[in-house]
This record gives C-alpha cells, sequence and structure tokens, in this order.
C-alpha cells in the first residue's frame, strides 16, 4: 500500500490544525489545542486504490525529528501551503515558503511536478477584513506554480475535502 505524505505549511493561526480537523473529522474546532501529536494518520481510497496518508502540521513544536522546514520539506511528498486572506503577514511567510520548497524540494531529487503545492488563503468567511486580494494569490501561485485555492475551514466543508482529496490524488501520482 502507497504511503502518502503531506506537509501542511504557514504561519501560526492561519487554521492549518483546523482544515486538517474539519478534512479528517468534519467538525470545525474553534479553538483546537495542538498537541504533541502533529502526524495525522487517514487510509483512503483513491481511484480504486487503497493508500495511507500521512498529514503533518507542525503545531510550532519540534516533531519526529522534523523540526525545522528543510526537514519537513524533504520528508513531503506534497505541500499545502496555508495563509489567513485577513493577515498580510501570513501571506508574505506563505510566499517565503513556496520559493524554499521549489528551491528545495523540487529542484532536488524528487521529481519536479506543477502539480504538488496547492497555495491555500483560508478564512475566506472573513472577506470583510481581506487583507489579501485574491487575484495576489493567484499571481504567486502561477509564480510557484502551484494550485491555488481559497477557502474556509470554517464554512466550506465540501471544498477542504476536495482540495486535501486532490492534494492526495496528485502526490501518489508524482
Ligand atoms: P494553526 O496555528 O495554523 O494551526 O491555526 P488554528 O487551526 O489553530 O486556527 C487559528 C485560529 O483561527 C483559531 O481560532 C481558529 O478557530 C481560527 N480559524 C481557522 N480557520 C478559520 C476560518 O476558516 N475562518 C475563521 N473565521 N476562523 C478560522
Amino acid at each position: 500500500m502507497n504511503d502518502i505524505k503531506v506537509a501542511v505549511l504557514g504561519s501560526d493561526g492561519v487554521g492549518k490544525s483546523a482544515l486538517i480537523v474539519r478534512f479528517l473529522t468534519r467538525r470545525f474546532i474553534g479553538e483546537y489545542a495542538s498537541s504533541s501529536e502533529c502526524i495525522y494518520r487517514k487510509r483512503m481510497s483513491i481511484d480504486g486504490r487503497q493508500l495511507n496518508l500521512e498529514l503533518y502540521d507542525p503545531c510550532s513544536q519540534p516533531c519526529e525529528g522534523k523540526s525545522t522546514l528543510n526537514e519537513q520539506i524533504h520528508w513531503a511528498d506534497g505541500f499545502v501551503v496555508i495563509y489567513d486572506i485577513s493577515d498580510r503577514s501570513s501571506f508574505l511567510t506563505a510566499k517565503a515558503i513556496v520559493h524554499l520548497i521549489r528551491e528545495l524540494h523540487l529542484g532536488g531529487t524528487k521529481r519536479d511536478t506543477d502539480s504538488v503545492i496547492f497555495l491555500v488563503g483560508n478564512k475566506q468567511d472573513l472577506c470583510h477584513m481581506r487583507e489579501v486580494d485574491r487575484e495576489e494569490g493567484q499571481r504567486l501561485a502561477s509564480e510557484g506554480r502551484c494550485q491555488f485555492y481559497e477557502l474556509s475551514a470554517a464554512e466550506h466543508y465540501q471544498e477542504v475535502v476536495l482540495m486535501f482529496s486532490k492534494m492526495v490524488r496528485n502526490a501518489s501520482l508524482g
């Protein structure tokens, strides 16, 4: 059975845990107390194939030896890079992460593909407080050859599931 490793990256507070928990349990957890457990595992069937998904959430803590962003990048087959559309500085962090992934992971031994980085603008329900235009997100996505999503862990369950399922499919092919 294939093991698929996906790292969920981004600044603190952008909603990494909220998105993962929403995907895995359907529930939106307002305040999620990150534990030291930051690799989540799920068995999935994609196109009739059984896959073991490992989702890595840094939880701001060193975890299973992958304490640095570089180590997390080397570990993963696919990346979901998240920013909060109502927080400009989180977008700048996402930009730096996308560039680092391109440099470290895809410039290295693993195959360079366009489909294994997803850039996600989360908290779309807070668009009245928007600090990052959708077009800026799309521009960064095309610069970094990422697929782009704007969504809300709070309000868009179906989109969250579609996004993660697509990532798993892409990462399993990469
Ligand atoms: P992490 O540090 O990136 O894992 O972020 P968390 O998942 O802990 O979320 C940080 C805060 O943002 C929490 O209070 C969440 O409830 C909130 N949050 C996460 N996603 C959304 C969203 O889509 N909309 C809104 N309004 N709040 C969200």
